[in-house]
């Protein structure tokens, strides 16, 4: 189910237990300001899920909420991510789902960085 995106952050949500270390996950690059990972059902031969480190319930909320810094640190961590992966010549698609029309099930914010194929048109018709 969608999530309501101006809801508090729920600190239970199943990011914040990866992050802290509760849920495994398959790490692909981690620093201060965020953590990088494999997508449990990848959609595309490299699906991988980018989240801040701070408490942040959606890119709505993170873009009113977070420092210059955290944000600059995010914003560079997924092309850190992107580049590592080789996925800048091929190329590949970011996503960020918002709430109940963007279909955002998990309530922490995260991108979807898709690789691998040609990716299609950008949305289902
Ligand atoms: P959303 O629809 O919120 O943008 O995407 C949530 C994504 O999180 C989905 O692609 C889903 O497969 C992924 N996901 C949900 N639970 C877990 C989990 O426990 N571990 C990992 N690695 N991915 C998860």
């Amino acid at each position: 189910m969608p999530i309501d995106a101006t809801q508090p952050y729920d600190s239970q949500n199943v990011f914040a237990k990866i992050l802290r270390g509760e849920i495994p996950n398959r790490t692909v690059y981690e620093d201060e300001w965020a953590l990088a990972f494999h997508d449990i059902n990848p959609q595309a031969p490299l699906h991988v899920l980018v989240i801040p480190k701070g408490a942040y319930v959606s890119w709505d909320d993170f873009s009113a909420r977070a420092s210059a810094e955290e944000i600059a640190g995010f914003v560079r961590a997924v092309g850190h991510v992107a580049r590592e992966a080789g996925l800048v010549e091929p190329g590949y698609r970011l996503l960020a789902n918002i709430g109940g029309h963007g279909h955002q099930e998990v309530p922490h914010l995260h991108v979807h960085v898709f690789a691998g194929r040609p990716l299609g048109p950008m949305l289902a018709r």
